[in-house]
């Protein structure tokens, strides 16, 4: 596998130079991604001491992300299988469509998007109950098959740069994208004019600031930083991010989908004075120390198994992890 394509990044948010960043974890590389990332072995998620977004660096240029991405959809999943998941993520999706209830006052017929729509079930939902124009982008052809041949939806198939056009919605929600985006600040801007002035963004991000990974379960590193996650956000940075682009971030929610890591939900507003009432000053030494503390078990067992240590019974270890990480 070549690694001479590997590039050091600047920092998305604030376009501090690749030298200026630190380092804050190793990458750890999943078994089924290995073969088309092993020359990633060396690189490690870096922090902005400026203005603490987490991204990995150096990385491969987009095209090889893009390359995996394809080759994880040839395997077609049958169509009952996709109905069987689809219908265990429902709870979710309507835990989504109560905090827009709750928050938003949309009216019915609001037109809405769904960037990075999937399989469709949360704009299907979207679409039942506000009877307005929706549409779905989605880069897996199986998946933009899927959304609009089950539940009719207008999917535009390929990536936001594609297919982006003046359209306006009132509604833009955005489910596990941005962290795999290669510029997320652009995409994020493209995303801001797809919305009508007044309208809204919900983006939904893992936190990074919501790692629980249990030493009872061998939970490894690579369980929630994964390479294809370019990036990592804490409420901080998203807002900043948001606030870039024109948007005034209006309410977040912390989320546990999954309990080794929460989710971070954050809705913004298109206009307003793009400003935030919370602060957003950076604590980067505060953020890598967490990150550290919080992923200090894991990487201990990665470096016990590494010298060929590999059993150890829970009792030791949950005692070691006390030592180690302090009770709780
Ligand atoms: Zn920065």
């Amino acid at each position: 596998m070549k690694s001479d394509d590997l590039v050091a990044v600047d920092c998305n948010l604030c376009g501090n130079p690749a030298v200026n960043q630190k380092d804050l974890i190793q990458a750890p590389l999943q078994r089924k991604i290995r073969s088309h990332f092993n020359d990633l072995k060396q690189t490690s998620f870096k922090i902005c001491p400026n203005c603490g977004l987490v991204f990995l660096s150096p990385r491969p240029p987009e095209e090889r992300f893009l390359a995996y991405y394809r080759s994880v959809n040839h395997k077609p999943k049958q169509h009952e299988e996709i109905i069987r998941n689809e219908e265990a993520n429902s709870w979710y999706h309507h835990e989504v469509m109560a905090f827009l209830e709750q928050h938003l006052n949309l009216a019915t017929g609001a037109r809405i998007c769904d960037v990075g729509c999937g399989y469709g079930s949360l704009l299907h939902l979207l679409k039942e109950r506000y009877q307005g124009g929706t549409v779905g982008v989605e880069l897996s052809t199986e998946a933009a098959a899927f959304a609009s041949a089950h539940y009719k939806l207008d999917i535009q198939q390929g990536r936001l740069d594609d297919v982006i056009n003046s359209e306006s919605f009132d509604l833009l929600v955005s489910v596990a994208v941005v962290e795999h985006l290669i510029d997320p600040l652009k995409s994020l801007r493209q995303m801001a004019e797809l919305v009508k002035p007044g309208g809204h963004l919900l983006i939904i991000v893992p936190d990074l600031e919501s790692l629980n990974l249990s030493p009872h379960k061998g939970e490894r590193l690579q369980t929630v930083f994964k390479i294809v996650h370019l990036y990592y956000f804490t409420y901080k940075t998203l807002a900043a991010m948001l606030v870039r682009v024109g948007l005034t971030p209006i309410k977040n929610r912390k989320f546990s989908r999954i309990k080794k890591q929460g989710e971070l939900w954050l809705l913004a507003r298109k206009g307003g004075d793009a400003q935030c009432s919370a602060d957003l000053t950076p604590n980067w030494r505060e953020l890598q120390r967490y990150v550290r503390r919080k992923t200090l078990w894991p990487r201990v067992v990665a470096l016990l198994e590494r010298i060929g240590l590999t059993i150890m019974s829970d009792k030791m270890a949950q005692q070691i992890h006390r030592y180690l990480v302090g009770k709780k």
